[in-house]
C-alpha cells in the first residue's frame, strides 16, 4: 500500500510533543511491514533540517484569497529516517525558528490558520498535478485536518476523491477552529458543504476532520471513550461518529528508546539494571541541585493544565512537610506563571526540588534513566508516551486514572501492577502517591522486581502498526 502520512511534527525533524513521536515511528514500522511511506511536514527551520540535504521535487502556488503564495516541495536526500520525508517549504509562513510557538517569546505565531491553510492545499496540489497518488493519507490532527473536506467536497481537487482518508485524533483539546470571516482563503467548495466545515458558529478543522474522514482513530481506546463525554463541545458529533472510530494504543520505538543502545544517556544498560539506574541518577545530581541518597520523582512535559503540572508545587509542598523523603526535578515548558512557581520552589526547597524550564530531549532522556519514579498527574491524557518510556527505562510510573494513562498503567495494588495510580485531582491524592512510591522503593526487593518487570513490557510499534494497517485495509488496497 501507499500511504501518505500528514502532520504538524515529526521526530527527529520537528518535535513538540507525542504527535512528533507518533509520526516519526508509525512510518518507519509501516516500511517494515512492507508498505511504501510516506511523510510530509512543514519546511520549519529547526537545527535537525539545517543539517540535512534535501532535493527539490515540486514547486506551485497555492491560492489564499487574493494572494498566490509560492509552495516548494523538497524530500530529504538519504532516507536516513526509515520512510520517505518531504517537507513543504512556504517562505514567509514556516520559515521561523519554532513549531507552533516562537521559542523566545513564547508566543504561539498568530497566522496559525493561513499556515496550515497552505500547507495542506500545497500537498493536494502536488498529488493533483503530478497524478502521484497515494492509497490512502493519513492526518494527524487539526493542522491536517481539512484534507478529508477538501478531497471530497473541493471541485480543484475532484480528481482525488478516490482517495480513502483516515484522521486520528492526538490531543482533542486543540480544534484550530476560525471565524467565517476567514472563509474567502478556503478554496472553492461545494455550496451544499458549509455545514460540514461548520461548528458552533466556527470553521473548525477538528470537528469537520471528524465528519469527513472515511476512518477516525483516537490514540488510546480510552480516550476514545473520554471524547464521548468531554471534547470541548464535540462529544455529540463524536458520538455520532463512533461507527467509524477506534482507539488504538501508541507504540513506541523501541530503537530511538533503548537502553541499551541510546546514544542520549550517560550510562547505558548492560545487565545490572541497579547500577543502570544508579549511575544515570548520579549523573543527574551533578545536573541538579537533589540528594541523591533518596528516591527521586520527575516531571517531564508541557506546563500546560491538560498535564496537570500545577498540581505538583501543591502536592509536593504538602509531601515535604509531612515529613517526605524524595527529591524533585521538574523538566518542562510553557505557562509562565508556572515557570515562576517552579523556580520559587527551587529557592524554597533547595537539594529538595530543583527545575530545567526548557525543551531539551538529550535531558529528557537521561532523566528517564536516571529518575527512579515518573509523575503524570494528567487531567488529560489521550494516550501518554512518558510511562512508557519510563518502564523500558526501569523508572515506574505515578499517574493519574485517565485515558491512555488507565489503559496503560496499573496499580502495584494489582497482580499485573506496574506503576502507582490516583484517581482524585487534588493535592492531597497526589502526594498521598508519592508516600507510597516512597514506601515502595524501601520496601526489600519490591522496586527491583518492579523494575525488571516492566523493563520487560511489550509496548513496541509492531502491534499498533498492525492495528493501523488493519484500519488502513478496510477502505483501502
Ligand atoms: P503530549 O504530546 O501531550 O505533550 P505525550 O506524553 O504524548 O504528551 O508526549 C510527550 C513527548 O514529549 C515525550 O516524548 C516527552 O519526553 C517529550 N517532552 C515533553 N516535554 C519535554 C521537554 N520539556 N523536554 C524534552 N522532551 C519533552
Amino acid at each position: 500500500m501507499k500511504i501518505l502520512h500528514l502532520a504538524a511534527e515529526c521526530y527527529p525533524a520537528a518535535k513538540a510533543g507525542g504527535l512528533g513521536d507518533v509520526v516519526g515511528a508509525l512510518p518507519k514500522y509501516l516500511v517494515k511491514a512492507g508498505h511504501q511511506v510516506r511523510v510530509m511536514i512543514p519546511a520549519y527551520r529547526l537545527p535537525w533540517m539545517a543539517q540535512q540535504e534535501f532535493e527539490h521535487r515540486w514547486s506551485g502556488l497555492v491560492r489564499l484569497g487574493a494572494v498566490k503564495v509560492p509552495v516548494h516541495l523538497v524530500q530529504l536526500k538519504e532516507s536516513t529516517l526509515g520512510f520517505d520525508f518531504w517537507m513543504v517549504d512556504v517562505p514567509g509562513l514556516f520559515d521561523r525558528p519554532g513549531i507552533y510557538a516562537d521559542p523566545q517569546s513564547g508566543y504561539g505565531y498568530a497566522d496559525e490558520t493561513e499556515r496550515y491553510l497552505v500547507f495542506q492545499q500545497a500537498i493536494l496540489q502536488y498529488l493533483r498535478e503530478t497524478g502521484d497518488h497515494p492509497d490512502l493519507i493519513h492526518c494527524h490532527d487539526h493542522h491536517t485536518g481539512l484534507v478529508p473536506f477538501m478531497l471530497k467536497h473541493c471541485p480543484e481537487y475532484r480528481s482525488l476523491q478516490h482517495i480513502p482518508s483516515v484522521f486520528t485524533i492526538h490531543n482533542g483539546q486543540y480544534h484550530g477552529a476560525f471565524s467565517w470571516s476567514k472563509a474567502w482563503m478556503l478554496p472553492w467548495y461545494d455550496a451544499d458543504a458549509n455545514g460540514l466545515l461548520d461548528w458552533a458558529g466556527l470553521i473548525n478543522p477538528l470537528a469537520c476532520a471528524i465528519k469527513c474522514c472515511w476512518k477516525l482513530s483516537t490514540v488510546s481506546p480510552g480516550y476514545l471513550l473520554e471524547l464521548l463525554q468531554s471534547s470541548n463541545g464535540l462529544e455529540w458529533l463524536m458520538r455520532n461518529e463512533l461507527p467509524k472510530s477506534s482507539g488504538i494504543l501508541n507504540g513506541i520505538d523501541t530503537e530511538v528508546w533503548n537502553p541499551f543502545t541510546d546514544p542520549l544517556i550517560t550510562a547505558r544498560m548492560e545487565e545490572d539494571i541497579a547500577r543502570f539506574k544508579q549511575e544515570n541518577k548520579m549523573v543527574l545530581a551533578q545536573r541538579f541541585n537533589i540528594r541523591d541518597n533518596m528516591p527521586l520523582i520527575t516531571f517531564i512535559g508541557r506546563l500546560v493544565a491538560e498535564k496537570g503540572a500545577d498540581l505538583l508545587p501543591g502536592a509536593i509542598e504538602r509531601f515535604l512537610h509531612e515529613g517526605g523523603q524524595a527529591s524533585f526535578v521538574v523538566l518542562g515548558t510553557g505557562d509562565p506563571s508556572l515557570k515562576d512557581a517552579f523556580m520559587q520552589m527551587k529557592h524554597h526547597f533547595v537539594s529538595w526540588f530543583d527545575t530545567s524550564l526548557e525543551y531539551n530531549e538529550t535531558l529528557s532522556h537521561q532523566l528517564y534513566a536516571g529518575s527512579d519514579f515518573l509523575v503524570m498527574p494528567s487531567r488529560v491524557e489521550p494516550c501518554g508516551l512518558n510511562q512508557l518510556y519510563a518502564f523500558r527505562y526501569g523508572t515506574v510510573p505515578i499517574v493519574r486514572s485517565t485515558g491512555g494513562l488507565a489503559d496503560s498503567v496499573k496499580d502495584i495494588s494489582t497482580p499485573e501492577g506496574n506503576g502507582i495510580r490516583f484517581d482524585h485531582f487534588n493535592t492531597e491524592a497526589l502526594s498521598a502517591s508519592f508516600h507510597r512510591a516512597v514506601a515502595l522503593y524501601h520496601h526489600p526487593g519490591a522496586m527491583d522486581q518492579l523494575r525488571e518487570r516492566n523493563m520487560q513490557l511489550d509496548h513496541s510499534w509492531e502491534n499498533a502498526a498492525q492495528n493501523y494497517l488493519n484500519l488502513y485495509s478496510s477502505i483501502a488496497h
